[in-house]
């Protein structure tokens, strides 16, 4: 899944009349993280990884992020739900809950 951006220029619809009849943006554009409420989080250890895609590819929220060397976690998006985990062929990733150390 495409990697999510925030648009800071959004404005929501000051009335009712101001509804768009229409979808109010384009897809995959959000307006604020959504990370607030994560009570897990998944750590990607770079050495493990063989860059299979898969995570990128069953992500629900974009939050995998392949832009540098390495992939890495956008924590901004992530949710927390641990498909990534899960899925990873090579155990890259793993869940440690909110507040413990990371890496
Ligand atoms: S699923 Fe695992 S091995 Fe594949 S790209 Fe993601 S972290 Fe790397
Ligand atoms: S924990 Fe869920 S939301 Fe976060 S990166 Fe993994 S699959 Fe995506």
């Amino acid at each position: 899944m495409q990697k999510p951006s925030i648009n800071h220029s959004f404005q929501y619809p000051g009335s009712i009349g101001e509804m768009p009849s229409g979808p109010c943006a384009d897809a995959g554009v959000l307006v604020e993280a959504n990370a607030g409420w994560r009570v897990f989080r998944p750590v990607l250890d770079a050495a493990k990884c063989v860059k299979c895609l898969k995570c990128w590819l069953i992500c629900p929220d974009g939050a995998i992020d392949r832009s540098g060397k390495d992939y890495a976690i956008d924590y901004a998006f992530c949710k927390g739900c641990g498909i990534c985990a899960y899925e990873c062929p090579t155990k890259s990733i793993r869940m440690e809950k909110e507040g413990d150390d990371v890496e």
